[in-house]
């Protein structure tokens, strides 16, 4: 059986036993989270997620990029049209953990080959490597504080998702973005 074939047949099962199609798009939990898409970094299972409890964000090492920034726009925009409670206030999660994909980048040979391959700078791509998840995640933070058009009343938290055991931990404290800012 192929793989696809393999997931086609979970699907089957999956929605022959489905009881949750009137669950509400607004999520039951106000937290987003922003994780990497490493397959062991699976939101669902770590913080123990049921269908419809939050909305999960992935990318490569979970980094904040402008698409991010993009996707938490639109998410605040719905999230004040929605039916429900219309006071609900986003905050964000921002997960990355160790053994990440995103450190053979720090190896310039890596960056120089990945450079070429997507037409940008190697600068650009040794800014997207991860080797210290903790100095990563505050990194981030930083990065989203200043970009323009972050929402200063977001609250922002960052914490790493340890493969090996299985335990997060908060590195930085759950704040409102606009905290901090020199603006
Ligand atoms: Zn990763």
């Amino acid at each position: 059986m192929s793989d696809l074939a393999t997931l086609l047949e979970r699907n089957r099962r999956f929605a022959a036993d489905f009881r949750e199609g009137d669950l509400a798009i607004r999520p039951r939990l106000s937290t987003v989270v922003l994780t990497c898409l490493d397959a062991r970094v699976d939101p669902a299972h770590f913080l123990g997620l049921e269908l419809g409890d939050v909305v999960v964000l992935r990318n490569a090492g979970g980094r904040i990029t402008p698409a991010v920034l993009s996707d938490l726009a639109v998410l605040g925009f719905l999230a004040g049209r929605l039916p429900g409670n219309a006071a609900t206030q986003l905050e964000l999660a921002v997960i990355h953990h160790p053994d990440c994909g995103m450190s053979r980048l720090a190896d310039p040979a890596a960056q120089q080959d990945l450079a070429e391959r997507l037409g940008v700078e190697p600068a650009d791509i040794a800014s997207m490597a991860i080797t210290d998840p903790a100095e990563s995640v505050r990194a981030d933070i930083e990065t989203l504080r200043r970009m323009p058009g972050a929402p200063g009343s977001l609250v922002v938290s960052g914490h790493t998702y340890d493969v090996a055991t299985g335990a997060l931990s908060t590195i930085v404290e759950p704040a409102p973005l606009g905290l901090g800012n020199a603006d």
